[in-house]
């Protein structure tokens, strides 16, 4: 299974991920993940990438493309992957389409996280109080928000023009929202069946 999870900073993305590479028997590709570390072992991208993320903007496209690339000519991800935070705007969404085309390996669906803002906002706020994250500083939250509505949104409809988009509530309980996109995913796979 190769599935993307896209959806607002503060979503779920990543704990939903967490739970389903485990079901799924594939790993979690996280780029902010993967920047996190980069930004904790003090490497050239880390050190560039730092600033960025910390005013909630996005880190350069050439960076994440090369950081992806990498991740993806690993072992691990010959049976599959989830994909979260990537892509974030259109053209990481083209490159991507690019990238996977050349390896062989289409993205087999993509699935959106739906949480209003108000509900982000306050997660962020708890995520901010336990493990003080810069950017998840509720001025900060905001930007991100500005960011996602005015690139990351287009992916969404990228994906859905071409009939690959689930769309998930993702309030509620953990485990509730575990079975919603395990039910969209098992509609996508019956629908590609036939
Ligand atoms: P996340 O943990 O996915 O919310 O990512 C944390 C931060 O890492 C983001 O706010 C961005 O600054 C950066 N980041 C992660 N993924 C990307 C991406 N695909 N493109 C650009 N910046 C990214």
């Amino acid at each position: 299974m190769r599935l993307v999870l896209l959806g607002p900073p503060g979503s779920g993305k990543g704990t939903q991920a967490a739970r389903l590479k485990v079901e799924l028997g594939v790993p979690h590709i996280s780029t902010g993940d993967m920047l996190r570390a980069a930004v904790a072992a003090g490497t050239p991208t880390g050190l560039k990438a730092k600033a960025v993320m910390d005013a909630g903007k996005l880190v350069s496209d050439d960076i994440l493309l090369a950081m992806l690339e990498e991740r993806l000519s690993q072992d691990d991800v010959r049976g599959g992957f989830i994909l979260d935070g990537y892509p974030r705007n259109l053209a990481q969404a083209d490159a991507l389409d690019h990238l996977l085309a050349k390896i062989g390996q289409p993205l087999d669906a993509v699935v959106k996280l739906d949480v209003p803002n108000e509900v982000i906002i306050g997660r962020c706020e708890i995520r901010f109080a336990a493990e003080h994250r810069k950017d998840d500083d509720p001025v900060v939250v905001r930007d991100r928000l500005k960011v996602y509505a005015e690139q990351t949104a287009p992916v969404a409809d990228f994906f859905s023009r071409r009939g690959k988009l689930q769309v998930v509530d993702g309030v509620g309980e953990l485990n509730e929202v575990t079975a919603r996109v395990k039910r969209a995913l098992a509609d996508e796979s019956a629908a590609a069946n036939g």
